[in-house]
């Protein structure tokens, strides 16, 4: 694309999200700043103008930049998917099997595999092989309209593999023109050296992974799965305060299973809190006088084939700020798009299709602490916007199983026909 001024005209809807720089809670979500025969000014990655094709047409700027026709089309921000575990080396298909003939969860990691082979797998890998597998990923997403990427690690679980995948996520983020922020998932099950000795592999997290993080600068989140079969209530708080005192940002994974008292949690001021597929009430109205999103992610409840899905409608009708993501992970959710999230919420959570995109943008970049730049249309935030053709913002959680992108820019550039960028091309000078 080139360096002149870019202007977008005539998209039968451009959606804007405006609106202040905070999540949006209730009947805000519903409410996505459309305007009908939109235009979008770009210039220099940044948005300049945006309104009517009329009002923006009139811009000093628009006189000499390239046009884009957006006729039959909907122009929105790029979703943010801020829940994603890019880092693994192999898709779990024997697991996949096994659990479609009714094998339990510790059948599969009985017979090796489940996270155990994810393990195994990137403890071998370099890190110029991780970095490719995760470049992959993020170009898989952008193809589905996705500009902006939570990438944590968590299949390394030792100190070495969980800073190779880091560097790796940093690697392939450096080859992307889309937004990666990193999340170190030391925390996210315990390795297992570690069965016997959970509290020993809480040391290594907090005395060895947290410091050598901070130091490098290699993540500006610290995550953990604060559940049944990974790590407890008090457990998951040493972690989290030892990120704080570290200066790093907290986020956790916790009420898949069942309902934990979020209270301690809520106190470490998380920016997200992920899946509550079961939540209190009487936590759903502390989340609701909080900062902290609730990210949910049905796309894995589907892959497991459950009939449970997260209280979406509640969750909304309290006040809780919701997000989507994709949780994209070769266990539980293996897909790169927030359509088909988009889909599932809705038919799902009986989230409104405008409640689910609300909850693909702008909360989600609440969620990652990018809403300055992020998640609407607005002079002065990035230029990462998604084309889709549709005449009807619905049409993106109507149709399912299908693609309807048409253009994806981030920063300004348009990252649709990304090339194919293979290992050779990354270089693994970190
Ligand atoms: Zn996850």
């Amino acid at each position: 694309m080139s360096s002149r001024p870019i202007l977008l005209t005539h998209a039968s809807q451009v959606l804007t999200l405006c609106g202040p720089e905070s999540p949006r809670r209730g009947l805000q979500m519903g409410d996505l700043g459309i305007v009908p025969d939109g235009a979008l000014l770009l210039d220099e990655g940044k948005i300049i103008a945006v309104g009517t094709t009329d009002d923006v047409a009139k811009h000093d700027l628009s006189l000499h930049a390239e046009e884009i026709d957006c006729r039959g089309k909907v122009v929105l921000p790029g979703f943010v998917d801020s829940h994603t575990h890019p880092v693994f080396t192999a898709p779990r298909l024997v697991d996949f099997e096994k659990r479609i003939a009714g094998a339990s969860y510790e059948e599969i990691a009985e017979a090796g595999g489940g996270i155990r082979s994810s393990i195994r797998g990137v403890r071998a890998a370099s890190v110029e092989q991780l970095a490719e597998h995760v470049l992959k990923a993020l170009q898989e997403m952008a193809a589905y309209g996705t500009t902006t990427v939570e990438a944590k690690s968590g299949y390394g679980l030792d100190l070495e593999s969980e800073l190779k995948s880091l560097y790796a996520i940093q690697l392939a983020s450096e080859s992307w023109s889309g937004t990666v922020v990193a999340t170190l998932l030391g925390a996210h099950v315990v390795p297992p050296e570690y069965r016997d000795n959970a509290e020993a592999y809480v040391d290594v997290v907090c005395e060895q992974m947290i410091p050598a993080v901070a130091e490098r600068k290699l993540a500006n989140y610290v995550d953990v799965f604060c559940e049944r079969g990974a790590f407890t209530l008090e457990q998951s708080m040493q972690i989290l305060q030892c990120a704080v005192a570290h200066g790093l940002k907290t986020r956790a994974h916790v009420c898949q299973l069942a309902a934990a008292e979020l209270g301690s949690l809520l106190k470490v001021h998380p920016a997200s809190l992920d899946h509550m597929d079961f939540v209190a009430d009487t936590d759903i109205a502390s989340l609701a006088h909080s900062d902290t999103i609730a990210t949910l992610l049905p796309a894995a409840n589907y892959f497991l084939g459950l009939d449970h899905f997260p209280p979406a409608r509640k969750l909304i009708e309290s006040g809780v700020a919701v997000a989507l993501a994709t949780d994209y992970n070769p266990g539980t959710s293996p897909t790169p798009s927030m359509q088909f999230v988009l889909s599932v919420a809705c038919t799902h959570m009986k989230m409104s299709p405008a409640e689910a995109i609300a909850a693909a943008t702008i909360n989600g970049a609440c969620a990652l602490g990018l809403q300055a730049r992020k998640g609407s249309l607005e002079p002065g935030k990035d230029a990462d916007i998604a084309i889709f053709t549709a005449e009807d913002y619905r049409e993106l959680a109507y149709w399912f199983g299908v693609n309807r992108w048409e253009r994806v820019i981030a920063a300004g550039q348009d990252i649709s026909k990304a090339p194919d960028v293979s290992c050779s091309a990354l270089s693994a000078e970190v």
